[in-house]
């Protein structure tokens, strides 16, 4: 049993067509898949994985296209449910002058806020050799309750639970709030992915030092990663940690660079758990998930730049 269960929401961003323009004067919207849980499901299949995804959509034209391109992407949708009356997420995204991405939600509340425990299918969470989820799906009930009922069942099941936080602030009532519920399921997590710009919100720290990183391991927790963007990523396990450099690559669009990561990652712990208690074997996962990662910012959009098995064997090759 190899398979990834992704838990969370799924959206459309609308994208505008001009970068570097307020929402007002960008003359016109693309629409793009989103949601980084989903983004790992299709992350994972599309190296060759098996993958469900777990979350709620509008029973609106949105929701089902987005249910269409998880199965045209082989990601089992057992666990999806529509909402009769809300509509599926919207995000309206900014494209700033330095390149970072400023979103404005329309969730009021969305269908993938409104899913339920009694919704869970619970026969595929049980099924999961691993469940990863995010911390928007924790924002408001119910989703909450189902988030952490979804995550208790299967960690009873025996699955290793992973968790990328995932931050998206505007969404929260406030930062405390954002702060510590990210922290309150932190210690149930056996592996655990961050950005700098994460660990810099979770603990104030400005630049990630070994100290800081490692007080944020905890008995359960077999890896963290702090991803660095172009400067690669950060590991830490009980036993070791250490850097492994990201790929030199020219970036057109660097959204789903994380979910592209998390989902190779996933991906090799699936095949074989013990990678994560060799160091060699770690760093050579890390440079697969980074070559993964660096491709993806290669291409505009998130799903249509991640790669497959062979995309990322000519990169590490060529490297
Ligand atoms: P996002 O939220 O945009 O999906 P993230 O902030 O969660 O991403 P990043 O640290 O940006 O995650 O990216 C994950 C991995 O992808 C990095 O560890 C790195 O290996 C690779 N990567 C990201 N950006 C670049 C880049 N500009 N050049 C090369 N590799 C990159």
């Amino acid at each position: 049993n190899s398979l990834i269960v992704s838990f969370g929401e799924m959206l459309i961003d609308f994208v505008p067509t001009e970068s570097g323009v307020s929402l007002a004067e960008s003359p016109g919207f693309l629409k793009a898949p989103a949601g980084a849980p989903a983004n790992v499901a299709i992350a994972v299949s599309r190296l060759g994985g098996k993958s469900a995804f777990i979350g709620k959509l509008g029973d609106d034209e949105f929701g089902h296209m987005l249910k269409d391109i998880l199965i045209q992407n082989g990601v089992n949708c057992d666990g999806v449910v529509f909402d009769r009356a809300a509509r599926t997420a919207l995000a309206f995204i900014t494209l700033r002058p330095d390149g970072e991405r400023e979103f404005m939600f329309y969730r009021n509340p969305s269908a993938d806020m409104l899913l339920t425990e009694s919704e869970l299918n619970l026969e595929l969470i049980r099924k999961a050799k691993i469940f990863h989820y995010g911390s928007i799906s924790l924002i408001t009930e119910p989703c909450r309750s189902a988030h952490l009922r979804a995550m208790e069942v299967a960690k009873d099941a025996g699955a290793i639970l992973s968790y990328d936080p995932n931050l998206r602030l505007a969404l929260w009532p406030s930062a405390e709030e954002a702060r510590e519920q990210i922290m309150s399921i932190w210690e149930q997590a056996n592996v655990i992915k961050i950005s700098d710009n994460e660990f810099e919100f979770l603990t104030g720290h400005e630049t990630v030092d070994d100290e800081t990183a490692i007080s944020l391991m905890h008995s359960g927790l077999k890896l963290l990663l702090i991803t660095l963007g172009r400067h690669g990523c950060r590991y830490y396990t009980k036993h070791f940690h250490g850097t492994v450099e990201a790929f030199q690559v020219k970036p057109v669009d660097t959204t789903g660079a994380g979910d592209a990561f998390v989902g190779a990652l996933l991906c090799k712990i699936a095949k074989d758990e013990s990678i994560v208690e060799n160091e060699a074997s770690l760093k050579e996962v890390i440079r697969f998930a980074n070559a993964c990662g660096a491709i993806t910012t290669t291409k505009k959009g998130a799903i249509p730049a991640l790669p497959n098995e062979e995309d990322v064997l000519k990169l590490l090759r060529g490297a």
